[in-house]
């Protein structure tokens, strides 16, 4: 039997057409004509903002470190229960990231917990949407306001993803989102920086480009481009364009598939939450829930086993993050403040197969197994 994968590469979009375009003319790469018209595509969304497509959110986040001008000792506050790149791109500045603990009904970052962390060293808070489910905007929005520090909304799970009525990405002064293979809409690799205060852009492209003010060159306001800042290749390259630009197109398709493997998850697996043999996302958060759908266990023990019984049925799933906190690197460099919910839900914690090819009969199967393996203790 051909297992059925935690993820897959969106294969049912056709992108012959883009690339055999691409390749026709050289021109076309010079202009970087995929690109912009990805960012004309996103700026429907993302209306007020100004745009810069990057080889990955990772990179737009070291935009973000490098805009701030981090330097050592400041501290950047951030849920611990998130990926690397969140803490990493400002550590490798010098930073100390303040990991804060998640709240366990959503896995984001605890936002009661938010002010006690704030220093005089402090210069920005990190909400990351805990797979494309949003934070508590209101409450950070709020804080960040009150001790005037930056808000970088790390929406890398979040594209398609609204709080209240915003897009996720849209509401925080620097953004960033991520088109990785391992994320719901594919690049293959990719990102974007949504600079939402505009008194940013205009270093965001000079470092965007390379440290060099190529933009205002390109719009005419100077006669010729040099280095002028700090900065790096943060583009996106076109092939990973061309591919985004046919996933654009599909994204409603793409987005409605997946909220459907969601509400059939949550269906089929509601009965084992009543029976309190697992806990599944509120179902409030179905709505918007497009990225992912984990499963949390009563004991590690549990999740290990379940994942091992679905293994041996040609299943997939996987673990998530190792909260910061506890990571090597974290621990030398960061502090902590909470209970360790981070730690003691991580270890419970297991997705499901996920993913835009994914069909009603596998899910069916997927939940039959889960079935067979509680009747099997
Ligand atoms: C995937 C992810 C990133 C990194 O995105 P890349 O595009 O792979 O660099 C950053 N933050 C979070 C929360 C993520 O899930």
């Amino acid at each position: 039997m051909k297992k059925i994968l935690f993820n897959d590469v969106n294969r049912s979009c056709n992108y012959t057409k883009n690339i055999e375009l691409l390749f026709s003319d050289y021109e076309l790469f010079r202009k970087k004509y995929f690109s912009n018209i990805c960012i004309n595509k996103l700026e429907k969304t993302f209306t007020k903002s100004d745009l810069l497509l990057t080889h990955s959110a990772t990179g737009a986040l070291e935009i973000i470190a490098t805009l701030l001008e981090i330097e050592p000792g400041d501290e950047v506050i951030m849920p611990s229960f998130s990926f690397i790149s969140t803490a990493s791109a400002f550590v490798n500045k010098g930073a100390v990231p303040i990991f804060i603990d998640l709240n366990p009904l959503t896995l984001n970052i605890d936002e009661t917990l938010i002010e006690q962390a704030i220093t005089s060293k402090t210069k920005a808070i990190i909400a990351m949407h805990y797979g494309g489910n949003s934070c508590n905007m209101t409450v950070i929005k709020k804080i960040c306001e009150q001790y005037n520090l930056v808000l970088i909304e790390d929406a890398a799970m979040g594209f398609g993803g609204f709080f209240e009525k915003q897009p996720l990405g849209s509401i925080g002064d620097l953004s960033v989102i991520s088109f990785d293979i391992t994320k719901h809409l594919q690049a293959i690799q990719g990102g974007l920086l949504i600079i939402n205060d505009k008194k940013f852009s205009e270093r965001a492209n000079r470092i965007y480009n390379i440290g060099s003010n190529r933009t205002e060159y390109q719009n005419g306001t100077v006669p010729y481009y040099e280095w002028v800042d700090y900065g790096s290749k943060y583009q996106m390259n076109e092939l990973n364009a061309a591919i985004l630009e046919v996933q654009l197109n599909n994204s409603d398709d793409i987005l409605n598939h997946r909220k459907k493997i969601s509400h059939l998850y949550y269906e089929k697996l509601r009965p084992f939450e009543i029976a309190k043999l697992l806990t599944i996302i509120p179902f409030e958060t179905l709505i918007h829930n497009i990225h992912e759908f984990y499963v949390i266990l009563n004991s590690e023990k549990e999740r290990d086993d379940l994942k091992e019984y679905l293994n041996e049925y040609h299943i997939e799933a996987l673990f998530h993050y190792n909260p910061l906190h506890k990571s090597k690197m974290g621990e030398k460099k960061g502090r902590f403040i909470g209970i360790n919910n981070a730690e003691s839900i991580s270890r419970k914690l297991l997705r499901l197969p996920f993913h835009n090819e994914i069909t009603e009969i596998e899910i069916d199967y997927i939940v039959l197994t889960i079935d067979g393996y509680f009747k099997s203790k």
